[in-house]
């Protein structure tokens, strides 16, 4: 399947996945397809060690990635994530979704990811923030305003982009604060960015929901990962009317027919770390999850969690993807095959890099804009760009998936196109 000697993927690995993305978009690139090869492979993918002392005085070295996917459209944008599965696969996946994510909403910037294969609960603050600095330092070649800009994603923050800014701006002699986006407000961050992804999860569903007359008031919510993005987009559906019924992360797998009380949930996880142990629920079987009766499911967790025996289970009638390549491609026909309507995460949870965006221009002008300015652009450019998707969706009768990768690889492959081949 790959045409690259440096990753096996399979059918429902994450660059597996991704390609499998691409082949299903070529019939509708017209003239473009010629230049798809592009899409398949990584402009440039830098692996790195990453070594720092311990605090108990020994030392351990950390696998890092950085992949840059495609420059054809901006400097590269995307997250680095710390999880003790990443691999340069995933990273060059995720990248990849980064790119067909930023021309999607229409962003000028290129797709990239970051990663170190690390548990990071194992490490402390002062651990962390040596591991954080060290891997800055080593991609600092080939990261910058200019050039590529991480931000944070799954077990990465506003301290840790804090620390990556100050390590980039220590080495260039400057005060970088547009090399990375998601940074604490004082230190140039963009009021609306933490809670942006949740936000631009809720924008589309709320639009999705309404397009197929699904009513949010009452309707019952499952939510797959309770961090950032599932914890605030929840946290909107349940202002919106809806039921949050079901909720399941790494702790455990809570369950209440009339709801959670949200007000108790989202303490009760920033406390403890997860929502295992919480009173106002009952508690299920992991697995159990997938059969939960709910209106809306949404996965915001890692990778390939909808896999074809999943999706043959699951109640909802809208999958709404806050997290990166949730579903397997098998998984994607069968829930076709199901009329379930999945918006994909290449417009679902762009939401986050849309506000990075914001945020980079912010830098650049040192201008900074109200939370009320931040979401009311935020709505609209969500908006604006699920409409597109649904319309070309609807003309080819292709599913939102697809459509949204014909909107973006047009975008991309036009400026690679019109940028031609050096030399
Ligand atoms: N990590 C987020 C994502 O997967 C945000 C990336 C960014 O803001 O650059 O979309």
């Amino acid at each position: 399947m790959s045409n690259l000697s440096y990753v096996s993927p399979t059918d429902d690995s994450p660059w597996g996945t991704y390609l499998s993305q691409v082949d299903r978009v070529v019939p509708y690139l017209g003239n473009l397809a010629r230049w798809v090869e592009t899409l398949k492979r990584p402009k440039r993918a830098l692996i790195v060690d990453v070594p720092i002392e311990l605090d108990n005085g020994t030392v351990a070295h950390f696998e890092g990635f950085r992949v840059q996917h495609n420059l054809s459209r901006g400097p590269g944008k995307g997250g680095v994530r710390y999880h003790p599965d990443v691999t340069l696969e995933e990273v060059m996946a995720l990248s990849a979704w980064m790119t067909v994510k930023c021309a999607a909403v229409n962003l000028p910037f290129g797709g990239a990811k970051g990663g170190i294969r690390v548990d990071p609960k194992l490490l402390s603050h002062k651990e962390l923030e040596r591991m954080t600095r060290r891997y800055t330092s080593e991609i600092g070649l080939i990261i910058g305003p200019q050039k590529d800009i991480p931000a944070p994603d799954v077990n990465t923050n506003g301290q840790i982009m804090a620390w990556m800014m100050d390590t980039y701006s220590m080495n260039t002699g400057s005060t970088s604060t547009g090399v990375v986006t998601g940074k604490p407000l004082h230190l140039g961050g963009s009021a609306g960015r933490v809670k942006a992804t949740g936000r631009g999860v809720f924008v589309t569903g709320r639009e999705a929901a309404r397009r197929i007359g699904m009513d949010l008031n009452g309707a019952r919510v499952a939510v797959q990962g309770f961090g950032n993005v599932g914890g605030s987009a929840a946290e909107l559906f349940a202002q919106a009317g809806a039921k949050i019924v079901a909720a399941q992360d790494h702790t455990g797998t809570i369950y209440n027919a009339n709801g959670f009380d949200l007000a108790d949930l989202i303490p009760h996880v920033t406390n403890t770390g997860g929502v295992a142990g919480f009173k106002g629920a009952d508690v299920m079987k992991s697995e159990e999850f997938w059969d939960v009766d709910c209106d809306i499911l949404i996965p915001a967790a890692l990778e390939g969690q909808i896999n074809e025996d999943r999706a043959r289970r699951i109640k909802a009638r809208l999958v709404l993807e806050g997290a990166n390549g949730p579903t397997t491609s098998k998984a994607d026909d069968m829930l076709f095959e199901r009329n379930i309507l999945v918006v994909p995460d290449v417009i679902c949870n762009a939401g986050g890099v849309t506000v990075s965006y914001f945020e980079w221009v912010q830098d650049f002008s040192s201008f900074f804009w109200s939370e009320d300015e931040i979401n009311v652009r935020l709505d609209k450019i969500m908006v604006d760009a699920l409409k597109k998707i649904w319309d070309t969706a609807d003309r080819h009768r292709i599913t939102l998936r697809t459509a949204t990768f014909a909107v973006a690889c047009e975008r991309i492959l036009i400026a690679r196109e019109e940028r031609g081949l050096y030399p």
